[in-house]
């Protein structure tokens, strides 16, 4: 009984998180800067912020999370750390060699005021960029938004700082990637290769957060968006967006510097997503949507099918980033299960309002974004009446080992379990992934609590 005080009783509160949905929003900026090829995210604040940062992420991917820190002392964090900054663009440059440093801000810098506009103009002024190299920087303070917006801030800054509109146009379409896993990009590149569209994806992790063990240790691995990639991203037909909350500024802003149009979509998580997906990449790149798409979406239905009698009418918990959380409610709805209750700690209006529209039919769904959105909230929820599905990150095993419910592990973080980074969660396979790992989570509970002569009946 790890989490015994919970009580079913909820009582209004306005200045308290129990158990946050979420993280800060350092952790998203450093994320995104890895989809950059050749890049070295740098924190600037305190080594302690950094630290946490990259074993964040290290713990997820199982991959070692590389990062600089501007190392704030006692001196740094009263007069301010221009100084650190500006030497450890220098150190990184000549030791360690990357094409881009992608600098974001932590709670400490924000609160003395640090100016990086200022800061990085200096380092340029003082020779310490080297030609052809360059240095990036958003603003991420922890005390506003999550670890999606910092997503979403470092995502929004490659455009402001690379992508350039010549009067070259190309029938290229951008694909801006909001938080998902490598697996998840790599699925959606795939999708977009099998319609033969010309496509270019940012932030993109594949081949940097799942690169293959050969025995030699690359610091910058092969994979991340190219920088002639992110400039030529101004000259594109068209963009598709994928995920309101962490792309659209990016998108936003690429409209308004290189007059390059786009459409939001959602992370393409179900078979509507996944639909919406491909007839929008179909309809903007003026092609077809192959055989072989429709008869990958045409198992993923005949799977759902024969499975519907285990998904019908189950009661499901989630809780995560609302870009996920969106399209993945709206793929519970099409099998005929019923979310009841979603969290995000990430606050904003799109949620709510998606919310409303897809789970219009289940009148007892309870769903809330932001600060007291949190695990406490969702547990006491799960008390007042209990769910047959967990869907969330690492932090719902407590509740799950307590309700004895079952639980698939999903989103950010998961530190306790593999092959999320390897098994794709969009597009139709990916799809088929998930209903694979509800439907096992289901009957591996079953053959755990049924009596003993119903155990042959789960065959
Ligand atoms: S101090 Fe701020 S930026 Fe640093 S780890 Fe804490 S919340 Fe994140």
């Amino acid at each position: 009984m790890l989490l015994r005080h919970t009580t079913a009783l909820e009582i209004d509160r306005k200045a308290l998180t129990i158990n946050p949905a979420k993280t800060c929003q350092p952790v998203g900026a450093m994320y995104a800067a890895l989809g950059i090829h050749g890049c070295l995210p740098h924190s600037h604040g305190s080594q302690g912020c950094c630290a946490y940062h990259r074993s964040a992420l290290s713990r997820h991917f199982k991959e070692p999370v590389m990062a600089a820190t501007s190392s704030f002392s006692e001196g740094s964090s009263v007069f301010g750390g221009s100084a650190n900054l500006v030497q450890a663009i220098e150190t990184i440059f000549t030791v360690y060699k990357p094409d881009v440093i992608a600098v974001h801000t932590t709670c400490l810098s924000e609160t003395i005021g640090d100016d990086l506009n200022q800061i990085v103009s200096k380092a340029y002024e003082d020779g310490l960029i080297p030609e052809g190299k360059q240095v990036i920087y958003c603003n991420t303070p922890s005390y506003v938004g999550t670890h999606v917006t910092g997503y979403s801030n470092q995502v929004a800054a490659m455009v402001k700082f690379f992508s350039t509109a010549t009067p070259k146009k190309k029938n290229v379409i951008n694909l801006v990637a909001g938080w998902m896993e490598p697996s998840d990009m790599r699925e959606i590149k795939r999708l977009a290769s099998v319609m033969e569209a010309r496509t270019i994806m940012f932030p993109d992790m594949t081949g940097v957060l799942d690169t293959p063990l050969d025995g030699h240790y690359k610091m910058f691995p092969d994979g991340g968006t190219t920088i002639s990639d992110l400039c030529a991203t101004g000259d594109s037909k068209f963009t598709l967006g994928l995920g309101a909350y962490s792309t659209e500024d990016a998108c936003i802003k690429l409209e308004n510097k290189c007059k390059v149009k786009f459409e939001m979509l959602d992370i393409p998580i179900g078979l509507k997503a996944t639909d919406r997906f491909l007839m929008s990449l179909s309809r903007h790149a003026n092609l077809p949507i192959p055989d072989s798409l429709s008869d990958e979406r045409g198992r993923l239905i005949d799977m759902i099918a024969d499975n519907a009698k285990y998904l019908y009418g189950k009661r499901v918990a989630l809780w995560g980033d609302p870009d996920t959380l969106i399209p993945l409610t709206e793929f519970l709805v099409s099998l005929d299960m019923r979310p009841v209750y979603i969290v995000s700690g990430t606050p904003g209006k799109p949620f709510t309002e998606r919310m409303q529209e897809i789970l219009k039919d289940i009148p007892e769904a309870k769903y809330m974004c932001g600060e007291t959105a949190d695990m406490f909230r969702m547990h006491q929820w799960i008390k007042q009446e209990g769910v047959d599905l967990l869907i969330g990150n690492t932090y719902g095993k407590y509740i799950a080992r307590d309700e004895d419910t079952p639980f698939v592990r999903f989103g950010f973080p998961i530190a306790d379990r593999p092959g999320h980074n390897f098994f794709a969660k969009t597009g139709y396979e990916g799809a088929t992934n998930l209903v694979i790992q509800f439907l096992n989570a289901f009957l591996d509970h079953k053959d755990r609590t049924c009596p003993e002569e119903k155990v042959e009946w789960q065959m």
